[in-house]
């Protein structure tokens, strides 16, 4: 198809925005501010006026606080036009909607778009979870629409999923990826399938959180300090509380029920009951949390250290956990043994493999054992986060105290769970791994724009294939391995792109 030339610099790039909601309001902002001229159109009377008074509001106090010159701030509003009627749009290069996250309507509106627009005028959907396969169905020319999937603010979220349907033209998706990147976005291509990147590969993040509570292994307070001691700027739970569980609900079961009910991405019985009694998170006071959580103590002084501290294997998991004993000033041994972790006072602490302590100390027939959780960034988890442990059941009392005098000696917290298969953070980190590498395995994206996705568009510390590189295929697997076998669910089966690294 011949394609339209998007180019703010040339005249035939004037675009239009229907819906001028949240998303509506911040795309027609940000296209006006990379020099468009913009027409922005919403079904309810007064609506874009309405949203394009508020965007120079909020480009005043821009001005005001000296971040944009008044100069600027006035070229931007004389460029953004509110429309009355679709027929406004008529010239537009481009064409984004973002009305209501419903197919009929949406189909409705893009036919209407595909009639009105000249023949090389592209037309994008900022949908967040409908197939653009489906919505381009029932257009005269399928191969112009192109999925264009923002992220809230959209000002100031660089991140732009640009999704293909089936009928999608590779110039068109193109075209729009070139657009994202001279407005200052970093684009990412995902082919059409449910949740595109970032919903589809942040799935576990939740799920993996819900299932540990659903097995009593641990507070959310717990649960949330664990993950923030691996680098993500939020816990899971709190970071629902402020989603609200009744969206993050709808994003679950939706991208559920587009899998065909595949149970790897089952939803959860505790999120249902949160949204059942109301419990909706920050929005309504009260979810996990009643209104925002209390920031975590800081951890207490150690009251001994242990006298004969050993590291125990090789791997990435053990080579961290030595330069962060180093980083601390504790001495410590070396040990080969056939098993990674530490030994603390004859108290054998192993890195989780997947396997639960009492599994370890029955096999290994010793009673005084730990199970740890993975360090993934040792230094974010001291301070005022943690790093999770479980105890072997015979595991005596002054064993307990030894180990979490160690961790706090450490700067971490004890975050001691019930002896559940892969902790918190080893089970969470491999199961974004897996739900990324099975996302590139499937053709929806590539691993470069996974880890950029993840880390734009949702904060992650890591890319999951930055997370692949560091701590090896083989650990990754190993660690599925024992969650599918102590599961026996589809959850935990291994991406057939993790196997394959295993043999080179
Ligand atoms: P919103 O409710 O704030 O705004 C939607 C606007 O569309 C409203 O002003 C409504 O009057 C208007 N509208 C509805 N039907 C219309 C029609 N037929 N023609 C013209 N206008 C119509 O919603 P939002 O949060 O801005 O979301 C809009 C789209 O962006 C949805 O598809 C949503 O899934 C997607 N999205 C939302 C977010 C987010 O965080 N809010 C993030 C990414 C994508």
């Amino acid at each position: 198809m011949k394609i339209a030339s998007l180019d703010a610099g040339q005249a035939s790039a004037p675009i239009g925005v229907v819906g001028a909601g949240v998303m509506g309001a911040g795309i027609a902002q940000v296209a006006a501010q990379a020099g468009h001229e913009v027409w922005l159109l919403d079904a309810r009377s007064g609506a874009a006026a309405a949203a394009v008074a508020k965007i120079g509001e909020q480009l005043a106090t821009l001005v005001a606080k000296g971040r944009m010159t008044a100069e600027v701030r006035e070229g931007v509003l004389t460029r953004l036009h509110a429309a009355e009627r679709i027929e406004s749009l008529a010239d537009c290069a481009l064409v984004i909607e973002a009305i209501v996250e419903l197919a009929e309507p949406k189909q409705a509106l893009l036919r209407e778009l595909d009639g009105l627009l000249g023949a090389e005028a592209l037309i994008a959907t900022n949908t967040s979870s409908i197939s653009v396969t489906l919505l381009a169905n029932g257009m005269a020319r399928p191969e112009r629409l192109v999925g264009m999937h923002f992220f809230n603010p959209v000002p100031l979220m660089k991140l732009v999923e640009v999704v293909s349907g089936a009928e999608t033209a590779p110039a068109a998706a193109e075209a729009v990826e070139q657009l994202a990147r001279r407005w200052g976005k970093t684009p990412v291509h995902a082919r059409s399938t449910p949740g595109f990147i970032v919903n589809r590969i942040a799935r576990p993040f939740y799920a993996e959180t819900l299932a540990l509570l659903q097995e009593q292994a641990g507070t959310p307070a717990e649960l949330d300090r664990a993950l923030r001691g691996a680098g993500f700027r939020m816990g899971p739970c709190e970071l629902m509380d402020l989603i609200g569980h009744d969206t993050n609900a709808l994003v679950t079961r939706s991208v559920f029920e587009a899998n065909f009910g595949d149970r790897r991405y089952q939803p959860s019985m505790v999120q249902q009951a949160l949204v059942d009694g109301g419990r909706l998170g920050r929005k309504v006071g009260r979810g996990f949390y009643d209104g925002v959580p209390a920031p975590a103590e800081p951890v207490a002084a150690p009251v001994a250290v242990p006298a004969a501290l050993a590291l125990v294997g090789t791997g990435p998991m053990v080579d961290r956990l030595g330069r962060w004993l180093a980083t601390r000033g504790l001495a410590f041994a070396r040990d080969a043994g056939d098993w990674q972790g530490l030994r603390a006072d004859g108290v054998e602490i192993h890195l989780t493999r997947g396997r639960c302590a009492a599994e370890l100390a029955h096999g290994r027939g010793v009673s005084e054992l730990a199970v740890m959780d993975w360090p993934v960034e040792p230094e974010r988890a001291a301070g005022n986060q943690g790093v999770a442990l479980a105890f072997a059941p015979h595991c005596t009392a002054a064993s307990r105290a030894g180990v979490e005098a160690l961790w706090r000696a450490l700067g971490w917290m004890p975050l001691v769970l019930r002896d559940v298969p892969g902790l918190a953070v080893a089970r969470t980190v491999t199961m974004l791994v897996n739900e990324a590498a099975d996302a590139v395995w499937q053709g929806v994206c590539t691993s470069d724009a996974a880890d950029a996705a993840m880390k734009l568009g949702v904060n992650y510390p890591s890319g999951p294939f930055e997370w692949l590189a560091q701590l090896g295929a083989a650990s990754i697997v190993e660690l599925l391995d024992a969650l599918f076998e102590a599961y026996r669910g589809e959850r935990y089966r291994v991406s057939p792109l993790l196997r394959q690294q295993l043999w080179g």
